[in-house]
């Protein structure tokens, strides 16, 4: 089991079940949600998700054309994004408390990447949203 918490320690979850990809995101909704070069987010069944703590605590932002996004009240650190519909969960990989013992291995939202950020490793590279996710 994984569990993860933001920055103050107010929300927690649990994760039960096995991440089915890690991948690292370059859209530029992603590195201004978290002020980073960009997202890297663990993908999940959301059936294996649980919180376990603070769940009063959590503010959503809903950005145009886009799915809503969910954030710490008292500290500002983004949250998993639930998907009711496919069942699946995107857990900001930062906020885990143990090593998920899966790598990385997909940037996506290549074409929007930051100027300033070279991508060094060999995973795959996908110029905007995998056709097939
Ligand atoms: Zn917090
Ligand atoms: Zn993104």
């Amino acid at each position: 089991m994984l569990t993860g918490a933001c920055l103050c320690g107010a929300i927690r979850f649990k994760l039960t079940g096995p991440i089915e990809v890690i991948n690292c995101c370059h859209c530029s909704r992603c590195r201004q949600r978290t002020g980073s070069a960009f997202a890297t987010i663990a993908h999940a069944n959301l059936d294996h998700f649980e919180y376990t703590a603070g769940e009063d605590l959590i503010e959503s932002f809903t950005p145009d054309d886009w799915n809503v996004r969910r954030f710490c009240r008292i500290c500002g650190s983004p949250l998993p994004g639930t998907n009711e519909e496919d069942k699946e969960v995107g857990i900001p990989v930062g906020l885990l408390d143990q090593d998920p013992g899966v790598r990385p291995s997909l940037h996506i939202m290549v074409e929007s990447k930051a100027p300033w950020y070279d991508i060094a490793g060999d995973e795959t590279q996908y110029e905007t949203f995998p056709e097939d996710w």
